[in-house]
C-alpha cells in the first residue's frame, strides 16, 4: 500500500489558517488597522463598502514596504515584528504572528500599494486567493494601501454564515472603536458606502471617547488614575446613571491593546455594585500599562484574550481605583439637575441684583455608607431626621445654610400646620416674572419662588398621596391612544401599570411592546402621551441609578417633572395665590423633589446692601 500522508499545498494551508483569524469582514478590518498602527502611521483611513463584502480598504501614511517585502508580507509566518519566541514577552506591536495577510489573501482579492519615503517608486502587488497576479513598480503616495475585495469568494460556506449588512457593519465599527480609542495620537476616518461616519483628529483620550460615543458622555466621565510598582492605570469611568443593559461601552486596554478579561471586567463591575441595578452594565474606558513580561497575548489567534501573571493583584488595584473614582463623583449629583434643566437664563432681566445662592457640599459624603433602600424623595413625611438617606443629609446642609425661612413657619418636623400658617404665610402682594418666578413680599421681606420647581413639589406631593390612599380619578378616553416602546421600556412600564393606575392612567398591555392608554387624568391637557410616558420612564431609569429610589417616590418624581412642564403659565391672582397656598402646604416646600432650592428669601438688610 502507498503512503497516504502528504503536505497540504500552501494555499490550502492558508485557507485553513484564515478560518481562525478571519471570521468575518470585521476581522480583516482589525488586522489591517493594526498593521497600519504598527507601521507608525499618523493618519489612517478605513473605507468600507457593503459592510466589507465588496471592499475593505485601509490607507495609512506609515513606513511602507520595500519592493521585495511587499511580496513577502503575504507569506505565512512572514513578520518584521519578532525574531524569536522570547520576543513574545517584549512586545510593543499589535501583530507578531505573521499570518494575517497570508490568511486574508487566501480568501479574497487583495491589492497592495506601498511606498517607503526613501524610495522613488512604490510597489503594486495583486494577490488573489494566495496567487500573486501582479508585482510591479508604480507611482504611489508614501505609506500603504490595502484593498480587500470579494472576501470569502472561494469559501462559500463562510460567505453564507455572514449576517445582515447592519450586523456585519456594526462588528466593523466595533473593531474600529477598539483601535481608534486607544491610539489617540493617530487621526482616523471611517467611511461606509461613500458616507464619512467618523473623522477623528488627534486628541486626548477623553476627547476621543466623546468623539466616538457622543457628547452625552462628556459630563458623565470621571477619571480613574492609579500607579504602583507593577502598573499604571488611567482612563475614565462613566457615572452610574449612564449604565446600560448592554455591555457595549466597556473598553479595557492593556499596553495599548484592546483585551477581554473577565476577571478585570468583574473588578470594575463589582465596584459599581451598590450603584446600579442588577443586569445593567457600567461604561468604562480604562487603560493599563504593565510590564510585557507579565502578560501572554498569544493564547488565541485573534489576540483579544490574554493571560495575566498577577491577575489577583491587578484585580484589587483596579477595583480600588474605580471605587475611589466613584466616591469622588458622588459629590456632584446636584449639579446634574441644574444641567438637566438647561440653566436657561437668556430671558431674565439684568441679573445684577440677584444674589448667587451658596452651595455647601458635604465632603464626607460617601455613597458606600448610604443605606441601600430608602424613600429618597420623601424625607419630610415618612422619615425622621436620623433616617435621612445620605443624599438628603447632603442637601440638608445646603438648605440650612442658604435659606432663612420665615420664622412663623413651623419647621421643626418639616411639616406645616396649615391652619396656623396659611393666613400668615400667604403674601398679599405678588406678581410673576416671565412666567418663571413669583415675586412676593412678606413681612417686609422679598420672596422669589421658582414656579416650575414649585409645581414639581406640589405634583410630587399629590402623586405620593394618590399612590398611598387617594387615587386620581381616571377619565376614560373615547379613542384609546397606542404606545409603542422599546423592549426595555415596555418591561418597565408593565411593572409600573398598577402605580400609574392610581395616578389616573388606565394602561393596557397589547403585546409586542405595544400598550393602549384607555384613560388618563383630567388635570391638564396632554397631547402627546407617547412622549409623556417615554419621558417619565427615562427619568425613572436615571433615578434608579442616582438614588436607588423606591418605586413610588421615583414614579412620583418622574411624573411630577414631566407634568410640571406641561402646565400653562399662571395668569390671574387667584391662580397665583392658590399655587402659593398649595406649595406652602407641602413638606419641604422650599426644595423641588429632586433637591433643588426653589424659594429664595431676601431680607430688607440684604436688599439694602445692594445699594451701598
Ligand atoms: P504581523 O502583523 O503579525 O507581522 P501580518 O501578516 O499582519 O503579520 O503582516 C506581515 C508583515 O507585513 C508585517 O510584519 C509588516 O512588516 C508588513 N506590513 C503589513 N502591513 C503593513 C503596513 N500597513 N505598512 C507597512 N508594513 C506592513
Ligand atoms: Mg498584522
Amino acid at each position: 500500500m502507498n503512503d497516504i500522508i502528504h503536505l497540504l499545498p500552501e494555499n490550502v494551508a492558508n485557507q485553513i489558517a484564515a478560518g481562525e483569524v478571519i471570521q468575518r469582514p470585521a476581522s480583516a478590518v482589525k488586522e489591517l488597522l493594526e498593521n497600519a498602527v504598527d507601521a507608525g502611521a499618523t493618519q489612517i483611513h478605513l473605507i468600507v463598502k457593503d459592510a466589507g463584502r465588496t471592499l475593505i480598504q485601509v490607507i495609512d501614511n506609515g513606513c511602507g514596504m520595500s519592493f521585495a517585502d511587499a511580496r513577502m508580507c503575504f507569506e505565512r509566518h512572514a513578520t518584521s515584528k519578532i525574531q524569536n519566541a522570547d520576543d513574545l514577552f517584549r512586545l510593543t506591536t499589535k501583530g507578531f504572528r505573521g499570518e494575517a495577510l497570508a490568511s486574508i489573501a487566501a480568501i479574497a482579492h487583495v491589492e497592495l500599494k506601498t511606498k517607503r519615503a526613501e524610495d522613488t517608486m512604490g510597489t503594486l502587488v495583486c494577490n488573489e486567493g494566495s496567487v500573486i497576479k501582479e508585482h510591479s513598480p508604480i507611482a504611489t503616495a508614501d505609506g500603504t494601501s490595502f484593498s480587500v475585495k470579494n472576501l470569502f469568494f472561494n469559501v462559500p460556506a463562510r460567505r453564507n454564515f455572514l449576517k445582515s449588512d447592519a450586523v456585519e457593519f456594526s462588528h466593523i465599527e466595533e473593531e474600529f472603536y477598539r483601535v481608534a480609542l486607544i491610539h489617540t495620537q493617530i487621526a482616523f476616518t471611517l467611511s461606509h458606502n461613500g458616507k464619512t461616519l467618523f473623522n477623528l483628529t488627534a486628541s486626548n483620550f477623553k476627547q476621543r471617547i466623546v468623539n466616538i460615543f457622543g457628547n452625552h458622555l462628556k459630563d458623565k466621565l470621571f477619571p480613574v488614575e492609579q500607579s504602583t510598582d507593577f502598573g499604571i492605570l488611567g482612563g475614565f469611568i462613566a457615572k452610574p446613571e449612564n449604565a446600560k443593559k448592554k455591555k457595549n461601552e466597556q473598553y479595557m486596554f492593556i499596553n495599548n491593546r484592546y483585551v477581554r478579561h473577565n476577571l478585570l471586567n468583574y473588578a470594575i463591575e463589582t465596584a459599581y455594585k451598590e450603584l446600579i441595578p442588577d443586569g445593567y452594565k457600567p461604561a468604562y474606558f480604562i487603560h493599563l500599562d504593565i510590564d510585557p513580561k507579565t502578560i501572554d497575548i498569544n493564547i488565541s489567534p485573534t489576540k483579544v484574550d490574554v493571560k495575566l501573571q498577577d491577575e489577583r493583584l491587578i484585580f484589587g488595584f483596579l477595583n480600588a481605583a474605580v471605587k475611589k473614582s466613584l466616591g469622588t463623583m458622588s459629590l456632584t449629583p446636584m449639579l446634574d439637575f441644574d444641567y438637566e434643566r438647561g440653566m436657561d437664563v437668556s430671558n431674565l432681566p439684568d441679573p445684577g441684583h440677584i444674589v448667587a445662592p451658596t452651595v455647601n457640599i458635604n465632603p464626607n459624603y460617601n455613597p458606600f455608607n448610604t443605606p441601600k433602600k430608602h424613600d429618597s424623595f420623601n424625607a419630610g413625611t415618612a422619615h425622621t431626621k436620623s433616617e435621612l438617606a445620605g443624599w438628603e443629609k447632603f442637601y440638608g446642609e445646603f438648605k440650612a445654610e442658604t435659606i432663612d425661612l420665615p420664622s412663623k413657619l413651623n419647621q421643626s418636623d418639616n411639616t406645616l400646620d396649615l391652619n396656623d400658617t396659611t393666613e400668615k404665610v400667604i403674601p398679599t402682594h405678588f406678581f410673576t416674572l416671565n412666567n418663571r418666578y413669583i415675586v412676593a413680599s412678606h413681612d417686609s421681606k422679598l420672596l422669589l419662588i421658582d414656579i416650575l420647581g414649585g409645581r414639581e413639589r406640589i405634583l410630587y406631593q399629590s402623586y405620593l398621596e394618590a399612590m398611598e390612599n387617594k387615587p386620581v380619578v381616571v377619565q376614560q378616553r373615547l379613542f384609546p391612544e397606542t404606545l409603542s416602546l422599546s423592549t426595555a421600556d415596555a418591561e418597565l412600564l408593565t411593572e409600573l401599570i398598577p402605580y400609574l393606575r392610581s395616578l389616573g392612567y388606565d394602561i393596557e398591555m397589547m403585546g409586542g411592546n405595544q400598550f393602549a392608554v384607555n384613560g388618563s387624568p383630567s388635570d391638564i391637557e396632554d397631547e402627546n402621551m407617547q412622549n409623556t410616558i417615554e419621558a417619565v420612564l427615562e427619568s425613572y431609569k436615571s433615578n434608579i441609578f442616582l438614588y436607588h429610589a423606591e418605586k413610588t417616590a421615583n414614579l412620583a418624581l418622574s411624573m411630577a417633572k414631566k407634568k410640571a412642564s406641561l402646565y400653562k403659565p399662571l395668569t390671574d391672582d387667584s391662580e397665583i395665590s392658590a399655587f402659593i397656598e398649595q406649595l406652602f402646604a407641602c413638606p419641604l416646600f422650599h426644595l423641588s423633589p429632586s433637591g433643588k432650592q426653589i424659594i429664595h428669601y431676601l431680607s430688607e438688610e440684604e436688599i439694602a446692601s445692594f445699594f451701598k
